[in-house]
């Protein structure tokens, strides 16, 4: 199985169907994750090959089924979770990388959304 790179726990199936390179989170620790550009294409690649091989066997209509029940086991047999560079994921009001989140989403660190609160009361 795929682990994340951090806390090597094992991904979900969900998690590494749905994994692109695109910035996401690891379920289990909550820090930034993306999947390989590359193995992403490949596993796409992959499915179509394969359901296309399948498909001369078969018959052409059921081409598109192949391959869509294809995707999600190419996917996660290709799949490589990879760190998210402290870079690329700041704290948008500190900058800081090496600070707490309170949810894996949020956009500013738990010392800003702090901050940000007291100031509210005060008014
Ligand atoms: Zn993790
Ligand atoms: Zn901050």
């Amino acid at each position: 199985m795929q682990e994340c790179p951090w806390c090597h726990t094992d991904l979900s199936l969900r998690k590494l169907i749905l994994l692109s390179d695109r910035l996401s989170f690891c379920e289990e620790c909550g820090k930034p994750i993306r999947n390989s550009r590359v193995r992403d294409m490949a596993a796409g690649t992959l499915a179509v090959i394969l359901g296309l091989g399948l498909a001369v066997l078969l018959s052409n209509k059921v081409a598109m089924l192949i391959v869509l029940a294809l995707y999600p086991f190419s996917k996660v047999l290709l799949t490589r979770p990879l760190k998210v560079e402290v870079e690329e994921y700041l704290c948008q009001r500190c900058k800081r990388s090496d600070v707490g989140y309170r949810r894996p989403r949020d956009p500013i660190c738990a010392d800003c959304l702090d901050e940000q609160e007291r100031s509210a009361k005060k008014g």
